[in-house]
């Protein structure tokens, strides 16, 4: 089957065609046929679209709204000009998977879409004020402009971590404002840390249940995963993306009372202190120059600017502080895995996170180290280190194709 996988953020749709079916899942043997992003929907968008291994095609074109930009990549799709490999029609578009952020506790796993989903998902908006309308104008563009009879499937960031204990979801708030709102951690990014334990798996042929790792997400939106027999057990963000790990533009972890106290001394609203704490902190706000990890790295390296080394240093402690938690919540791992932009891409950073943590049976090969970036999947711990340490590339797109297939076809989830 042909899978177009949809991500819409507000102004944005990132789209892949994938060919996957349940007998390929099995063989490993996807084919990933073509990418693109629009950006800036709603005015002078600017797309650029790429059949795999052919030049990508860029431009800048007016599109009003999802359903525009949809359209405008569909026919881009089909025409003879992309040359995507064997999809020449609307016909040879099978299904469409899309990425949702938030299932709350009503969507534990992927769901072919009905009227009855929508609504759900509609019912998690005010836990996802800015992502779930987005995905919801997905789903609305790709029935209008699929057709009805082309199945959608949603796949939520929020599904793998459904496993989670109580002992890990709960916050000690009073217990009746989980029963009577739902205030609880849901955790992010499950699409990436399912992928990665996945891959994880396959490089070491461990079965599901002895899969004890702990997974490091570290893109522009940061966190940590520990994953006990197959599952979730705990991760770092919470009710919302705002909780845990020190992020490009988010804080992560903070004392509550900030924001009383902020309120007082800057007179600023609760929209302003959301706002700040969600786009002028982490590495921008402590470093006050960007959100780019690269960046922050070469202002430390050749400016010697003591601000973007502290937001680095506070950055890579706050994960060793979740990886020293988890190791004692989960009784030790076998193994820490990076992802994600940082993790894939950045041997400092990932040096820094490990240094001071032999004794924990983190041993570190800085040479391995060095060799991982751009892509490369591979092992970066020392032949003793009792604590594997690898570099996973992740690919949410890949599990949202195949689990649209899985849904489409009725078959049970597989990792
Ligand atoms: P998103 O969460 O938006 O998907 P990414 O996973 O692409 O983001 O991660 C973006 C982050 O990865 C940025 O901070 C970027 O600087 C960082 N990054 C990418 N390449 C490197 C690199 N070679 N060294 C350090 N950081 C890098």
């Amino acid at each position: 089957m042909n899978i177009l996988v949809l991500n819409c953020g507000s102004s944005s749709l990132k789209f892949q065609i994938i060919e996957t079916d349940l007998e390929i899942i099995e063989k490993n043997a996807d084919v990933q046929k073509a990418k693109g992003l629009v950006e800036r929907i709603g005015g002078q968008s600017l797309v650029s679209f790429q059949a795999t291994g052919r030049p990508a095609m860029k431009a800048a074109v007016a599109l009003r709204d999802h359903r525009a930009a949809l359209d405008y990549v569909i026919r881009w799709i089909i025409s003879s000009e992309s040359q995507v490999p064997g999809i020449h029609s609307l016909a040879d578009i099978h299904a469409v998977g899309h990425r949702v952020v938030h299932g709350a506790e009503k969507f534990t796993k992927s769901v072919v879409i009905d009227e009855t989903v929508i609504r759900g998902i509609e019912d998690c908006i005010e836990l996802a004020p800015l992502h779930n309308p987005a995905n919801l104008k997905g789903i609305s563009a790709a029935k209008d402009v699929m057709g009805p009879g082309v199945p959608q499937v949603a796949v939520f960031d929020t599904g793998f971590h459904s496993t989670m204990p109580e002992t890990s979801y709960l916050y000690a708030i009073p217990y009746q404002l989980y029963r009577r709102h739902k205030i609880r951690r849901y955790g992010f990014h499950g699409t990436s840390h399912r992928y990665v334990a996945y891959r994880y798996r396959q490089l070491t042929g461990k079965d599901v249940e002895s899969t004890n790792i702990i997974t490091l997400h570290l893109g522009n939106g940061c966190s940590a995963c520990a994953i006990k027999g197959g599952s979730s057990l705990n991760t770092s963000m919470g009710l919302t993306p705002l909780e845990g790990l020190v992020m490009g533009t988010r804080g992560g972890d903070l004392d509550p009372s900030v924001i009383e106290f902020l309120s007082h001394k800057e007179a600023m609203s609760l929209n302003e202190i959301d706002a700040l704490l969600n786009k002028q902190s982490g590495l921008l706000g402590l470093s006050g120059l960007t959100n780019d990890m690269r960046d922050l790295l070469a202002e430390e390296s050749e400016h010697q600017d003591r601000r973007a080394k502290l937001a680095v240093d506070i950055f890579c402690l706050r994960v060793k502080k979740y990886i020293g938690a988890y190791l004692a919540e989960m009784g030790g791992a076998d193994a820490i895995v990076f992802t994600g932009g940082i993790g894939e891409n950045s041997a400092e950073v990932r040096r820094r996170i490990c240094a001071g943590l032999e004794w924990l049976g983190i041993d570190i090969d800085v040479a391995a180290n060095d060799k991982l970036y751009g892509g490369k999947e591979g092992e970066m711990g020392k032949a003793n280190s009792r604590v594997k340490l690898f570099v996973i590339p992740t690919n949410e797109e890949l599990l949202i194709a195949r689990d649209t297939v899985r849904s489409v076809r009725n078959a049970p989830r597989r990792w």
